[in-house]
C-alpha cells in the first residue's frame, strides 16, 4: 500500500530507528515510547491487522510471534515485557498495518498502562 506509514518504514523510503530486520519482518522504536522500550514489530508484507495475518498466512502469523520474542530477548527486557497488537477502532488501533508493541524496561500496570 503505497500511503501506508509502515510500509514505508519497511521499504526504508520513511526514516526509522531500525533494530531488527530478515527477509520478512522489520521491527523500530516507537517514536512516542511509553516504556525505556518500546519497539514495533512489522511484517513487510501489508495486513491491517492481526485477523487479516492469521486469516491470510497462519505460518506467517506464528513467525510474527515469534519474531517479537526475538526482538524482546535483544533488547534485554529480562526482567518482563509486554507485546501488544491494537486491533480496530475500539482496540485503539491507529495505523493500519499491523504491528506487534513489545514493551518493556519499567513496571508495567494492569489493566493496561
Ligand atoms: P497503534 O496506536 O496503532 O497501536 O500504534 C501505532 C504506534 O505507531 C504508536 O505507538 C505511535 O507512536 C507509532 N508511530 C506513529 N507514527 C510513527 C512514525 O512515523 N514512526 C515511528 N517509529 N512510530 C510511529
Ligand atoms: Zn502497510
Amino acid at each position: 500500500m503505497s500511503d501506508c506509514l509502515f510500509c514505508g518504514i519497511a521499504a526504508g523510503e520513511i526514516p526509522a530507528d531500525v533494530i531488527y530486520r530478515d527477509e520478512d519482518f522489520v521491527a523500530f522504536n516507537d517514536i512516542s515510547p511509553t516504556a525505556p522500550t518500546h519497539a514495533l514489530v512489522i511484517p513487510i508484507k501489508h495486513y491491517e491487522n492481526i485477523v487479516e495475518i492469521a486469516e491470510a498466512d497462519a505460518e506467517l502469523a506464528g513467525r510474527f510471534i515469534s519474531t517479537a520474542a526475538v526482538v524482546a530477548k535483544q533488547e534485554d527486557i529480562h526482567e518482563g515485557f509486554r507485546l501488544v497488537t491494537n486491533t480496530g477502532d475500539e482496540g485503539g488501533q491507529s495505523v493500519h498495518h499491523v504491528h506487534l508493541h513489545v514493551l518493556g524496561g519499567r513496571q508495567l500496570t494492569w489493566p493496561a498502562g
